[in-house]
């Protein structure tokens, strides 16, 4: 069978793309081989430690950077082969928000957003009907007149989200805009990219170095690390099953299910062993388990069940994530209640019995 290597829904197409840095230390192989496709309508997340690669990876889907071999290519066209003025027009498909916002400090809100349609051909009114509808997007209509120094965190980063649609791209590019705000903030500001996402129809690219962020709004996630990709999927999928080593470090972060070891380690209260007590941590690692698992468990085989650490969380419509818990049963009891778990795609793994 052939594999089509394009997929023609493919808004971003990148192919073995590299990108050299020449500095005073010799040259710097910032990107090497990265493949990524990148879906019309996806909220895609680009995750990696600070140095991987990922703002010039944004930097070169939006032209701002040249590569030095690889194809980029978005919305059916090669970037490396536009000219000056299809540049200008791509760019004007392409939204981009960045970490510290860019915006004026000298300009109000109003004239920030309508900088963006300079030159966009229309007339002052009609900018300035424009600007009003932005700053109504963004829930920052009574803010106009206002200069950036007056606002939050959060405000600037709406304004700057303003500006970036000005010119109803297809795409928004997000590097780290987030990684600047607090996490409330950062959950409002998430909360409005998904409702322009449902909205508009945009696709959104989502640079970041926070799971949480992957796993509050994407539905694909590449994880990159020194320059190339080395993981790639669903998010459900990579957060139920990472393979590469910085994925499964990504992942714990995101969730507290390692603490029990530190618990054993000190030799803590809350895990000395009795008979017929058994310490395992449970993993929701499949799509469709939503049922009252520890309430049937503990009904049906007869055992105490209890709770030291959760962490589950709604990736994607599905419960994700995982309790450690105690059950308090018979050797029999409790080896059905694992083997009943297993039939329902919970991983099941012993800490200590
Ligand atoms: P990230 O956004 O993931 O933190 P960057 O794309 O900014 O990573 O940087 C990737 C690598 O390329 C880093 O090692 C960085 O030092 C280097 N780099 C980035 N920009 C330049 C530049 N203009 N000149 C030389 N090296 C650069
Ligand atoms: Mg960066």
């Amino acid at each position: 069978m052939v594999e089509l290597s394009q997929n023609a829904e493919n808004i971003i197409s990148i192919q073995k793309l590299k990108k050299v840095y020449s500095t005073e230390d010799g040259d710097k192989i910032a990107l090497h081989d990265v493949d990524l496709n990148i879906a019309k309508g996806d909220i895609y997340g680009i995750i990696g430690l600070s140095g991987a690669g990922k703002s010039t990876l944004v930097r070169c889907v939006n032209g701002l950077e040249r590569y030095d071999g690889g194809s980029v290519s978005v919305e059916g066209r090669e970037i490396a082969s536009l000219g000056k003025r299809d540049l200008r027009t791509l760019r004007r498909s392409i939204g981009m928000i960045f970490q510290t916002f860019n915006l004026m400090p000298s300009r109000s809100v109003a004239e920030n957003v309508e900088l963006a349609l300079l030159d966009s051909g229309l007339d002052k009114r009609s900018r300035s009907e424009r600007v009003a509808e932005l700053l109504e997007l963004v829930h920052l209509s009574d803010k106009g007149n206002d200069y950036p120094s007056e606002l939050s965190g959060g405000q600037k980063q709406r304004v700057a989200i303003a500006r970036a649609l000005a010119n109803r791209p297809d795409i928004l590019l997000s590097d780290e805009a987030t990684s600047a705000l607090d996490p409330n903030t950062t959950k409002s500001i998430l909360r409005l990219l998904k409702d322009l996402h449902d909205t508009l129809g945009l696709t959104i690219v989502i640079i970041t170095h926070q799971m949480s962020v992957i796993k509050r709004i994407c539905n694909r996630v590449a994880v990159i690390d020194q320059g190339s990709i080395v993981e790639e999927g669903r998010v459900f999928d990579v957060f139920a099953n990472p393979r590469a080593s910085l994925t499964r470090a990504f992942v714990s972060t995101a969730s507290n299910l390692g603490k029990v070891n530190d618990l054993l380690d000190d030799g803590s209260e809350l895990v000395s062993r009795k008979p017929g007590w058994l310490l395992l941590r449970m993993k929701y690692a499949a799509k469709g388990v939503s049922e009252a698992l520890v309430s049937h468990i503990s009904r049906t085989f007869g055992i105490d069940v209890n709770i030291i650490f959760g962490d589950i969380d709604v990736v994607d419509g599905a419960p994700l994530g995982g309790l450690v818990v105690i059950f308090e049963g018979t050797e029999e009891r409790n080896k059905a209640a694992i083997d009943y778990l297993k039939t329902r795609n919970v991983e099941v793994e012993v800490l200590a019995r």
